[in-house]
């Protein structure tokens, strides 16, 4: 299988899909899934962009929105992760994954799925220590410090993936593992971002939680971006350090170290890696590996029985306050919610992931006559927008029998006219899916059945009776205050071009 990796995305969903097309046509080879490693700005609209942390001067519509609305087709399989420059309400909405276009994936905060037998996980998100140990406590309409803090990596779904035992083939995080530069080649990286030479010799350059997941997961291959630079560096983890070339060109070195090994037990201890730059013209921000693959296997996303099984274990202390959010002391036992997963797959009687994409927010209309966007250069201002159930989340959630604990206020505005929550919806006619039917019959209907679905969701006899996080926060006595200040003026996060 042939998979096309992209560094930061940014938002040019057009530029990338062309690049692989001339990728494609210069190369002669045919690409079966493309990567995002973070940054992939899902903006659909203006009140989206509001939500995306980043300097003013970046912020801008870009292509996504596009293919949101229906006037593009995402070429390709499209797989990504999140990075810090996010339109964090929406991917939110989707927190364990889910399209968020027709063909485009996104994996969630934390996730794990597989794509034409290829098992690819990932970590969202990039890592700050005074988050890292709270829970999700962003509540919308975010404020602008929530819209930079959202996107730090909390304890708990690094947890839930430290819960992993199978092999991994592929995993994504948009910073850097720490320590991953001692790896490769750190002359040519300080050549291109000198200023990191400092963080090189502290060894504080990349996320302690990601280097911890590289050492317990030993993926075959790992891809990130963030640093907007090209970098491969060859981990291994039994201790011998393999050959590697630090003398040809970066693209030989890339090459080299993507080649090293096959399929056999050695390279099973080692892991590749690869950081790639964002799409801008002249930079390194595509790469295309070969993975082997059975003959006549299914290019489709499916579901992974390991990680539903983790989900729905762990789901019971999912944090959502700002306080230091407590995992258990005890190891979380997996077999019982394993045999369960295994047993709702084989009713569902296929683990592929159900192409249930529809859309939850009015896409971006450019037209310049619309209202309300005659200052802004032409930009409406944007609106805080508030909670969504996507109804993505609400299967997900049917399928695995677990309440829906997304919505921090559990509140619903009952006052809308839309049927999306949407209060200020210019037309109806974004309520349709792309081939034009309505929505499908499992999504609710008017406001108050969204709400009644997002705040009352049955419980089975068999999940534990914790409905919010105030009775999962005393079962777990997790109230206590978090170690030392939490700092409430957020920087931007902004890695220069
Ligand atoms: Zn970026």
């Amino acid at each position: 299988m042939k998979i096309a990796v992209e560094g930061c995305a940014h938002g040019e969903l057009d530029a990338i899909y062309g690049a692989i097309r001339c990728l494609e046509e210069r190369e002669n080879v045919k690409i079966d899934l493309l990567i995002c490693c973070g940054d992939f700005q899902a903006v659909r609209n203006e009140d989206d962009l509001g939500n995306l942390a980043c300097p003013a001067k970046y912020r801008s519509m870009n292509t996504f929105w596009k293919y949101y609305a229906g006037k593009e087709k995402a070429p390709y399989p499209t797989l990504f992760i999140g990075g810090n420059h996010e339109a964090s309400n929406h991917l939110w909405e989707l927190f364990y994954g889910g399209w968020v276009c027709p063909n485009v994936y996104f994996l969630g905060f934390a996730g794990v799925i597989r794509f034409g037998g290829v098992r690819i996980g990932g970590l969202s998100g990039i890592y700050k220590s005074h988050h890292y140990h709270l829970g999700h406590y962003e509540c919308q309409p975010y404020s602008e410090n929530d819209m930079r803090s959202i996107y730090h990596i909390r304890e708990y779904d690094v947890y839930r993936l430290k819960k992993i035992q199978e092999h991994m083939d592929i995993f994504l995080s948009h910073d850097w593992p720490r320590g991953i530069s001692a790896h490769g080649n750190e002359k040519r990286l300080l050549k291109s971002k000198p200023y990191l030479e400092e963080e090189l010799l502290k060894n504080t350059l990349g996320s302690p939680p990601a280097e911890e997941l590289l050492n317990h997961l030993r993926p075959s291959y790992w891809f990130s971006a963030h640093m907007h630079t090209k970098f491969a560096a060859l981990v291994s983890h039994d201790g011998r350090r393999r050959p590697q070339s630090n003398n040809g060109s970066a693209e030989h070195e890339t090459t080299s170290i993507l080649r090293t090994g096959g399929n056999d037990q050695s390279s099973m201890q080692c892991t590749r890696f690869l950081a790639l730059d964002k799409c801008l013209p002249g930079r390194d921000f595509l790469q295309i590996v070969d993975i082997p693959t059975p003959p006549n296997t299914s290019m489709q996303f499916e579901y992974d029985e390991e990680w539903l099984a983790i989900t729905k274990a762990c789901h019971s202390f999912f944090p959502l306050q700002r306080v230091r959010a407590a995992m258990p002391s005890r190891p979380v036992d997996l077999q019982a919610d394993r045999a369960w997963v295994k047993e709702r797959l084989r009713e569902r009687g296929t683990s592929a992931v159900p192409s249930n994409f529809v859309v939850t927010a009015p896409p971006y209309d450019p037209t310049p006559s619309t209202p309300d966007r005659s200052s802004s250069g032409g930009m409406a201002t944007p609106r805080r927008p508030r909670h969504i159930a996507n109804p993505q989340t609400l299967a997900f959630l049917e399928m695995l029998d677990l309440p829906y604990l997304l919505d921090h206020s559990a509140k619903v505005d009952r006052n809308v006219s839309g049927p999306w929550l949407w209060p200020h919806s210019r037309t109806p006619d974004w309520t349709l899916q792309f081939d034009g039917t309505p929505p499908a019959s499992s999504c609710p209907s008017n406001p108050s059945d969204m709400g009644r679905s997002a705040s009352q969701h049955r419980l089975s006899s068999r999940e534990k009776p914790v409905q919010s996080s105030e009775e999962i926060a005393s079962a777990l006595d997790v109230s206590q205050p978090v170690d030392g200040e939490v700092e409430d003026e957020e920087e931007d996060d902004y890695i220069p071009l």
